[in-house]
């Protein structure tokens, strides 16, 4: 019998949204025994769209708590990629291929090369850390053409968010649980039992994103999400690209080499467009043409799609999940903003492993829902 079959019987758990955060708890629920459902509509979902970075260790955003979720989630990718049955060397999902960083000067390039030396001290996993010569460049990445150097992480990762979702949904379903395809509302009645689409659940984990405001303001909260339009274009080249590692220029328009030549190109931060989810020439371009000061080969790249998804961001960037104090049953995560492929799993472990009244590995306090999702009857 599996561990916590005893805690998990007459418990129906609802989990709204299968991005990367819902997907990994419900197969983690799953896992664990619970009976799960799991809705998803799917339209601008984040993870979807995502480019795919696994590389927290080189940024230089001071918030501690944010840079030690981060750090963990990108630890806990290979235990995920295990307890997925995926291969660490050779899979489509998930690889760690290092990532390449430029910075503006050799003088910036040492000193996150120095940052990056202490923070290996507590994250390992970082791996070995190299200057790269202009001139070597091209044993790296050989379309890369530059007179900078950059830093090689060689513990830097890709990871394909449509991918593993689609897996980590799969594998909860094979464990038993529901997916139901299509946009869902909660409603909780005067004894704070929750509903969704008029079925009752014992706990519901909201992990809907950008779209949090609108499940949770019509019944009396105010939440502090705002949605950030991505885009960005998916590129095929003639060179085999399955172990080059992930480019990040100095900005934001990243180069993420996957398998069999297929390479992305992003990704915009648009804070104006809402929710919209079209694609605009002038960005795609502009990205392009950036992309390819490094590498200019690829403008003449076969350009194959272009995606869109939605950043859900809080007002200070910081992430939250866990509780509802005013209804506990109720658990929420959002505002991972730019680097939820790399939260949002160890987010979707922990908020499985809070349901099943486990200890967590991060402490739920330094992330508190109560400064992002308030009642206004209790405010
Ligand atoms: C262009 C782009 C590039 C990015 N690149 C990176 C990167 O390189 N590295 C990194 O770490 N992160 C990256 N991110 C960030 C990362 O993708 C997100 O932070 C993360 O995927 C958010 O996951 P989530 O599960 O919280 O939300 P989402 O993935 O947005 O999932 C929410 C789901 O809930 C569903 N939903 C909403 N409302 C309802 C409802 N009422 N009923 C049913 N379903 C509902 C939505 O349809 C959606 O499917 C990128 C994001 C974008 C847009």
């Amino acid at each position: 019998m599996k561990e916590g079959k005893i805690v998990t019987q007459n418990q129906e758990i609802a989990v709204v949204g299968a991005g990367i955060v819902g997907a990994t708890t419900a197969f983690y629920l799953a896992k664990k025994g619970y009976s799960v459902t799991i809705y998803d509509e799917g339209t601008g979902q984040a993870t979807a769209a995502a480019a795919g970075i696994i590389c927290p260790w080189l940024s230089q955003r001071r918030n501690k708590k944010w840079y030690h979720l981060a750090a963990s989630g990108a630890k806990f990718y290979p235990e995920l990629m295990t307890d997925l049955g995926e291969s660490l060397t050779d899979s489509a999902i998930y690889q760690q291929v290092g990532t390449l960083l430029f910075k503006k000067n050799e003088k910036l390039l040492l000193k996150l090369e120095k940052l990056a030396k202490e923070r290996r001290e507590t994250a390992p996993e970082i791996g070995d850390l190299t200057i790269v010569a202009s001139d070597q460049l091209h044993d790296y990445v050989p379309i890369l053409n530059s007179s900078q150097a950059a830093l090689f992480a060689s513990g830097g990762a890709r990871v394909d968010g449509e991918l593993l979702t689609r897996k980590l949904i799969e594998q909860a379903v094979e464990l038993g649980a529901t997916f139901q395809q299509g946009k869902v509302a909660l409603t909780i009645d005067a004894e704070n039992q929750l509903f969704v689409q008029s079925k009752k659940y014992t706990q519901v984990v909201l992990a809907v994103g950008a779209w949090l405001p609108e499940l949770l303001e019509p019944l009396g909260f105010t939440v502090d999400i705002r949605p950030q339009k991505g885009q960005l274009l998916c590129l095929d080249i003639p060179e085999e690209t399955t172990n080059w590692p992930v480019v990040m220029p100095d900005g934001e328009k990243d180069i993420i080499p996957f398998n069999n030549g297929k390479i992305i190109v992003g990704a915009t931060h648009e804070n104006d467009k809402g929710y919209d989810l079209t694609p605009t020439a002038p960005e795609l371009k502009l990205m392009l043409a950036e992309a390819s000061e490094l590498a200019p080969s690829l403008k003449q790249a076969i350009q194959v799609s272009t995606k869109v998804g939605t950043r859900a961001y809080t007002s200070d960037f910081s992430p939250f999940f866990g509780q509802v104090s005013e209804c506990p049953q109720l658990y929420v995560a959002s505002g991972l903003g730019s680097s939820g492929l790399t939260t949002g799993p160890i987010i979707g472990k922990m908020l499985a492993q809070a349901i099943h009244q486990e200890e967590t590995e991060l402490d739920f306090a330094d992330y508190p829902v109560a400064d992002y999702v308030v009642d206004r009857e209790n405010k």
